[in-house]
Parts: structure tokens; sequence; C-alpha cells
């Protein structure tokens, strides 16, 4: 008798250091690759729905997981359900006594993990943690001891040597027999495609970007050059490849400390280190607080006084502030689907500080639009920002003018961005639904 088994892919599109997929190699005789994209309803634009640039990136990942799966002896079926109900119907249809994932911070996907462990007592579950550069079962702490600071983190995780990444599996046990191979990319949802988008999914244009990066010794120069605005060279942009999972951590760590190795050793190099340190934080206070993640009073357990008006956020979300480098900044997002990390601090702080609007609001945008959302990383991000995360100071507004004059002094960015093409006035209507009338057109009246 064959023992079947479950890949459940999510944001871990990859086959090199996916410890999980080594160990469904070893274990079972017949394997099936799933990944599930639930539908939007038509006609409708939820939440979650994603941008073609968020699209058409999670597209080519997972093309190119699909044939890097053939290469082994599999192929990949992408299923257009929600994962809790496709996953139960693949247990009945194909009798599965196994199901393999990488780990991960997402408090929805552990939650189908759960529910299925809950009502499949008889099959073996195994996640395996592979989505952080620190594995779970390296924490110098209970994950309820996380410190609530990064620094103090940081600390206690700086001395663990990191592992180094796995090789892909030398094969893969082949699919049911009569599993027809699958038509997934005709079914894929329409986008409108981008024809010179500033980055391609899948594991090996991950590889290329990577290599090329340390190629051109752009990381003896980070930490200075780190808070650019535009442009493809100022930072890693290692992103993309490593929210989706085409990169693991550990492989962007390794070719760190190759590098460091030839090129040599210098405070730039050690803060992409420091910086995917901050990766892994979220990673684990997104697991520590659960659903708090999203709650609107943070892990502080205290409520901004901020509150929802439409308007305003509609005129964030189209770059029609009277603010314009964030509007720069959120053009920038619109077109590409990425955005600099000083870009997304100020959007984020003025959001809250400026248009005094609920900072969930932001961060489902940003769900929407950016090609490397990663949940932990944008909750978190946006928890700290909006001074209910894990920030100690708990306060933290930037000052856009300041801002401006530091890092885009000739408004390069703000005229290339158009953001000065934009609304002077911030509501349209008062406190009381009023139609405000601005002093230019009391003067033409
Ligand atoms: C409001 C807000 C929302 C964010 N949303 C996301 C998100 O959805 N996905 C995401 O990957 N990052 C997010 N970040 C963090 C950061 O902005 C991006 O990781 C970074 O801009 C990606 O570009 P890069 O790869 O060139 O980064 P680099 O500066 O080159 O950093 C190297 C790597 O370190 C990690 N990193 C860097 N800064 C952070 C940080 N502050 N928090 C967590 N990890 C970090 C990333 O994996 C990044 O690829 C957010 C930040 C803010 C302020």
């Amino acid at each position: 008798m064959h023992q079947v088994g479950l890949f459940w892919f999510h944001a871990d599109l990859r086959v090199v250091d996916n410890a999980a997929l080594v160990q469904a190699s070893q274990e079972v005789d017949r394997l099936i690759c799933v990944y599930c994209l639930p539908p939007v309803p038509r006609g409708k634009k939820s939440p979650n729905s994603l941008s073609g640039h968020r699209l058409q990136f999670l597209q080519e990942s997972l093309t190119a997981l699909d044939s890097s799966l053939s290469r082994l002896g599999q192929q990949l079926d992408v299923i257009y359900a929600p994962a809790l109900e496709t996953i139960a119907q693949l247990i009945t249809r194909h009798d599965i006594g196994a199901i393999y994932g990488t780990s991960t911070a997402d408090y929805y996907v552990n939650k189908v993990w759960k529910l299925l462990k809950k009502r499949y007592s008889m099959i073996s579950f195994n996640q395996v943690g592979t989505s952080s550069l620190i594995g779970p079962a390296q924490l110098p702490f209970p994950l309820d001891e996380l410190p609530d600071s990064f620094s103090k983190f940081r600390r206690k995780v700086e001395p663990i040597d990191i592992s180094s990444p796995l090789v892909e599996p030398e094969s893969l046990p082949r699919p049911p027999a009569n599993t027809a191979a699958s038509q997934w990319q005709q079914l894929f949802p329409a986008f409108k495609q981008n024809p010179s988008p500033l980055f391609s999914g899948g594991e090996s244009n991950g590889i290329e970007h990577l290599q090329g990066y340390f190629a051109r010794e752009l990381a003896s120069s980070y930490k200075t050059t780190r808070n650019g605005l535009d442009g493809m060279d100022y930072s890693t942009k290692f992103s993309p490849w490593l929210a989706n999972g085409n990169l693991s951590a550990r492989t962007v760590m390794k070719a760190l400390k190759d590098y460091e190795h030839t090129v040599g050793r210098n405070d730039s190099t050690y803060w992409i280190y420091f910086e995917l340190l901050w990766r892994d934080y979220f990673h684990y206070y997104a697991l520590k607080y659960g659903s708090r993640l999203f709650s609107f009073s943070g892990i502080r357990q205290c409520k901004p006084s901020t509150s929802f008006y439409a308007e305003r956020f509609q005129k964030w979300c189209q770059g029609n502030t009277p603010y314009p480098i964030v509007n720069a900044c959120m053009n920038q997002l619109n077109s590409t689907g990425y955005l600099s990390n000083r870009g997304r601090q100020m959007a984020a702080s003025c959001f809250v500080h400026e248009l005094n609007l609920d900072w969930r609001y932001g961060a489902a945008y940003l769900e929407q639009q950016l090609i490397d959302y990663d949940v932990a990383s944008n909750w978190g991000n946006w928890q700290y920002l909006a001074g209910v995360g894990s920030d100690p100071r708990g306060h933290r507004q930037f000052d856009l003018a300041k801002q401006t004059q530091l890092y885009d002094p000739d408004n390069i960015f703000i005229h290339k961005w158009a953001g000065d093409d934009c609304s002077a006035v911030l509501d349209s209507v008062d406190a009381a639904d009023w139609p405000i009338v601005d002093s230019l057109t009391v003067d033409r009246l």
C-alpha cells in the first residue's frame, strides 16, 4: 500500500532550501503538490484582492515552481478555492496520509493547519521552519517570552549560527496514478500585464538578482544608500523573492557570508543581516500575537485617536493629498508594486498622523499592492508606526518637510512621480458634511 502525501505550498515557492519538501521526498511514495488561490467574488474588490503587480509576480513564481517540480518528477496544481475545503477534499479523494508545508507566520494559514489537525487526527502533519534565518527550535527563549523590542531580540539572537541552506531534493515522489496535469495557467485570474516590471518572479530570477547584487559590490555601501527613494541599487531589493519564498533568508545569508569572506566585511554588510533580523523579529512577533497583529489597538492594547474618512483614504491611495512627497510614494507604489522603506515609513506616518486615519486601512491597501507583501512585516511595521506595536518610543511621526529636504532636496523624486500634481485641500466637506469652499473659489465668486 502506497502512502500518499500532500505538499501545501504557500509563501515558499521554491525547491532549494525547502526542508519540508526534502522530508516529503523521503517519507511518501506518491505526492500531490498544491497551491490555493481563493477567487475574489466577481465584481467585488475585497480587501485581499491582489493588484496586477502582485498577480503577475505570483504567476511567474508559480510557473517557475511548476517547471522546477516537473524537473524533479512532480507537477503543481493551483486550485482556485479556499485551502481548507480544497485540502479536505484531496484528503478524502486520495486517502492522504501525511501533509507537509513550510512553517509560516500567517495567522489564517496557521488556522487552517489547526483545523485540519483537529479534523484528521490520523494524518501526520509536518510544518517545517525554513522561512526565517533563525529556526523556531533555535530561539533562545519560548515564543511567549519574545522580547517586546527589536533591540532586545537582536541582542539575544545575534550569537546564534545561521544554518546553511539545503540543496533541492534529487527527485520527488510521483503524483498518484491517474492524476492529470492541471491546466491551472488558463484559469489564473486576469490582470493587466506589465510589459516591463521591475521584478520578475521565480526562484532562478531571485538567485540571479541575488548574485548580481553581490557581484556589483553594492553590499559594501548598503548602509549609506539604504534610505534612497528611487532606483534598483540603493537597497538590496531581495524582498519580493523573500516574501514569495522564491529565495529563503538562509540563501541570502549564505551569499552575504560568502561576500564578506571574499570582498570584505564592513558596517554595510552587517546592516543587511541586521535588516534580515527585523524580518525574523516580525515573523515571531506575528506568531506570538496571532490575531492581535490585525487589531486596532495592536499589541499595546491602546486605541489610537484615529478614525476612517473615506475621502482622505481615497486621496492617500491615489496620491492626491496635500503632501507631495507622500503622493510621489503612492504613485510609485501604484505604478510598480514596490516602495522603498523610507517611502513606506513616510506614507504610513502621514496616513496616521496627518490624515488621522485608522492604520489598518493603510496596511490593507499595502497588502493589495505590494509585490513583496509579507503578512508579518507589513502589519508589524504598521503597528510600529501607528504607535500600537513594538516601538519603545510609542510615537513616531515623520516631519514630511524635513524628510523631503533630506531625501529629495531638488524635488527630483516628486517631479518624476507627479507628487506635486495634487489637491491642495484635504477635505471637501467639514465635520457637519457642509462643503468647504476654499479661498480661491471665494475669490472667483
Ligand atoms: C509600513 C511598512 C510596511 C512594510 N511592509 C512590508 C512587507 O509587506 N513586506 C516586506 O518584506 N517588508 C515590508 N516592510 C519592510 C521594508 O520596507 C521592506 O522589507 C524593504 O523596503 C524591502 O526592500 P529591500 O529588499 O530593498 O530592503 P533592504 O533594505 O535591502 O533590506 C533587506 C531585507 O531585510 C528585510 N527588511 C528590511 N527592512 C525591514 C523591516 N523594516 N521590517 C521587516 N523586514 C525588513 C527585508 O526582507 C529586506 O528584503 C514594510 C515597512 C513599512 C514601514
